[in-house]
């Protein structure tokens, strides 16, 4: 990547996030030479690879409704959930892969929605999960009970 203000051909990356629809990623480059700052938008195809096999674009807005339909009626606001789905876009992308299980997302999403919310972590751990027995839940919940415990102990 030359610098556009210099032509100097070493440019150095000092931020990137991913764009909205998750398919581009914009970086904040610094010139070497004059030390100017410019930006670049770069694609990257990623795929997901669904459960019956079949290939889709991997897309922010999915992820987001995912989200949105898991903590419906809890009050968060919209920024909230912006930040939980960029942190599951960002640790998606950064593994730097051009395609992805659909597991693996889910799994992605887990994580940090367990964080943000018990119930929504349940409500999407239900579905992701299969759950099918009452048992299954209350499982969950018993050791969603423990980690809170030991997280308000060390807090
Ligand atoms: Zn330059």
């Amino acid at each position: 990547m030359k610098c556009p203000f210099c032509g100097f051909s070493e440019t150095k990356v000092i931020d990137s996030r991913a764009g909205e629809d998750g398919t581009q990623i914009r970086r904040r480059r610094i010139c070497e030479k004059c030390h100017k700052r410019f930006s670049t938008v770069e694609s990257a195809s990623l795929s997901v690879i669904k459960r019956s096999g079949i290939k889709e674009n991997f897309s922010r807005t999915k992820i987001r409704n995912g989200i949105l339909k898991a903590t419906q009626g809890r009050n968060f606001e919209s920024e909230e959930l912006d930040a939980v789905v960029s942190e599951v876009v960002d640790s998606i992308r950064s593994k730097g892969l051009a395609e992805v299980d659909s597991y693996d997302i889910g799994l992605a999403i887990l994580e940090p929605l367990r964080r943000l919310d018990a119930v929504a972590y349940l409500r999407f751990a239900s579905v992701y999960q299969g759950y099918d027995t009452l048992d299954d839940f209350s499982k969950e919940i018993r050791k969603l009970k423990r980690s809170r415990k030991k997280s308000s102990k060390t807090a």
